[in-house]
């Protein structure tokens, strides 16, 4: 399989001198197209910093990164938006949904910020919603939503741009265990469909899903193993 994440010798040092944290202190993965990874470590090992180096978010102190073959460190601060809004799909614990507005119009955001005309978009986005199975909530704001089906929304927005990876930031986090298994459900789909998922965990039951889990401590790789008995 072709490799859509290619990162090697990534560092990343937060601040300065005698109070520097160094987050990464060179790591090196190879995810192909088509993996279910997991990332798990202790609070602290450098796995959000992980992530979000990988989704364009923020940039390393040092290494390379080639995201579905271009390398991201030769990108403006423009290119490197541009290439988040194609290619990453994010989800985060806290949802960060826009609460005034409705579940559909949350999901189309990615859509109306690449430029896709309002009709496209409502398409894409009930395509979207209907494949976390929210079709019948499209009209809801987040506060008239559970906290599993606000997540679902968080997963529909970030992947109605067809992204070629969706990262998911300990999104079970602040589950009950009914919605983390809807929402596994929700990957599981995601990955037979051919996307490339990356979730970051503390929970064997969201391990028990992905295909790799690789374990992060202290800012390296500590091991990487693929599992025979993904629940598929
Ligand atoms: P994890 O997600 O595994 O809990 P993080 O990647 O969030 O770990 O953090 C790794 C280390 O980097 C921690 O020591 C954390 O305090 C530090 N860190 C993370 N983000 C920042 C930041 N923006 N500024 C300074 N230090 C940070
Ligand atoms: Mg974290």
């Amino acid at each position: 399989m072709r490799p859509v994440i290619e990162v090697a010798g990534l560092r990343k040092t937060y601040g300065s001198g005698p109070t520097a944290v160094h987050a990464l202190r060179g790591l090196d993965l190879t995810v192909s197209t088509g993996d279910y990874l997991a990332i798990m470590g202790a609070s602290g090992s450098g796995k959000s910093t992980l992530l979000n180096l990988i989704g364009c978010l923020d940039v390393p102190t040092e290494g390379r990164y080639r995201l579905d073959g271009i390398d991201v460190g030769s990108l403006n601060e423009r290119q490197l938006s541009l290439l988040r809004n194609r290619k990453i799909g994010f989800v985060f614990q806290s949802y960060n949904l826009v609460p005034r507005t409705t579940a559909l119009s949350n999901v189309e955001l990615p859509l109306v910020y690449a430029g896709v005309g309002r009709r496209e978009r409502r398409e894409r986005a009930l395509a979207a919603l209907e494949l976390v199975g929210l079709t019948d909530r499209a009209g809801h704001r987040p506060t008239e939503l559970s906290g599993g089906q606000q997540q679902r929304v968080a997963v529909a927005r970030a992947l109605v741009n067809s992204p070629a990876i969706v990262l998911a930031d300990e999104p079970t986090g602040n589950l009950d265990s009914a919605s983390t298994s809807d929402m596994l459900a929700v990957f599981d789909r995601l990955n037979a469909l051919g996307r490339t998922i990356v979730v970051i965990t503390h929970e064997d039951e969201v391990t028990r899903h992905a295909a790799r889990v690789v374990r992060v401590s202290d800012g390296r790789i500590v091991s990487d193993t693929y599992s025979a008995w993904a629940v598929r």
